[in-house]
């Protein structure tokens, strides 16, 4: 992590929670706040909560209080039209998402996204306003070949040319696909060095705007290892699934990276 650099901590619920158990854990969470719980400043960490489609909006308002940013899941292409079940930009914006999570590997492998798809995607992210959290990341397979370079090479190239000297306005979330809900998260120095590399591919495509790119760990992050990504050079936050749905564990996590506030 560096400085120039503000750190996020994310949230992705997935399919989990309904709206009122949405509201109640953002409701709960405002309480504890107000009770001493730790919220970082918002220009010091950014800290981003991803509910259902359903629950966003609900939960926008209270998050925002907070000065939380509200994601979505996922986001399809075009404005308006003919889409059946389609959730534009544009509408997301209109329902107060401040960000969304692109090409998570559950959206890969269920709905044949392909990196073309998500590089697409992160480009409409951008052009409603709003802030792509776009995911990358190798098979167990595909580690254990030695391909996690190329794999991830190849999904980052997609989005990097997509949207084009992005910047500080995009947010990468490196979540190898064996390390999510298993458990086993990467070691922080592995995750850093591919970070690392990530941000030489985005230097080499994008020059001096490679510099703000966010670059986050995801998988089996939890309250009890999440300084270790935390502090590892080439990371700047974590996305965190599983452990996120539980309060203590959250609020564990939220105060595990707020600054002390003399720092
Ligand atoms: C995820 O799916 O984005 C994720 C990081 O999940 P988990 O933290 O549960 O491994």
């Amino acid at each position: 992590m560096t400085p120039e650099r503000r750190p996020m901590l994310a949230a992705n619920w997935k399919m989990h929670k309904s709206v009122p158990e949405s509201l109640a854990f953002v409701r709960a969470w405002s309480r504890r706040v107000a009770d001493g719980a730790a919220l970082p400043p918002r220009d010091r960490v950014e800290l981003v909560l991803c509910p259902t489609l359903p629950a966003l909006w609900p939960v926008a308002g209270p998050l925002d209080a907070m000065g939380v940013g509200v994601g979505a899941q996922n986001i399809d292409l075009g404005a308006e039209g003919a889409v059946t079940g389609g959730v534009s930009g544009p509408l997301l914006a209109e329902a107060l998402a401040t960000h969304v999570i692109v090409g998570h590997s559950e959206r890969r492998r269920l709905f044949g996204e392909t990196d073309a798809v998500v590089g697409a995607k992160a480009a409409a992210v951008l052009s409603a306003g709003l802030t792509p959290i776009v995911c990358v990341g190798e098979s167990s397979d595909e580690r254990r070949a030695g391909q996690t370079r190329e794999v991830v090479a190849r999904q980052l190239t997609a989005v990097l040319d997509a949207v084009a000297g992005g910047g500080e306005r995009v947010v990468v979330a490196y979540e190898p696909l064996w390390a999510i809900g298993t458990g086993q998260g990467a070691a922080p120095a592995d995750a850093s060095e591919v970070a690392g590399w990530c941000r030489g591919l985005a230097a080499a495509a994008w020059g001096s705007a490679a510099s703000g790119l966010r670059i986050l760990y995801g998988g089996s992050v939890t309250r009890d290892n999440i300084l270790g990504f935390w502090h590892a050079d080439e990371i700047d936050g974590a996305l965190v699934g599983g452990a996120s749905l539980e309060m203590e564990s959250w609020l564990a996590m939220v105060h595990a990276v707020a600054p002390a506030p003399s720092a």
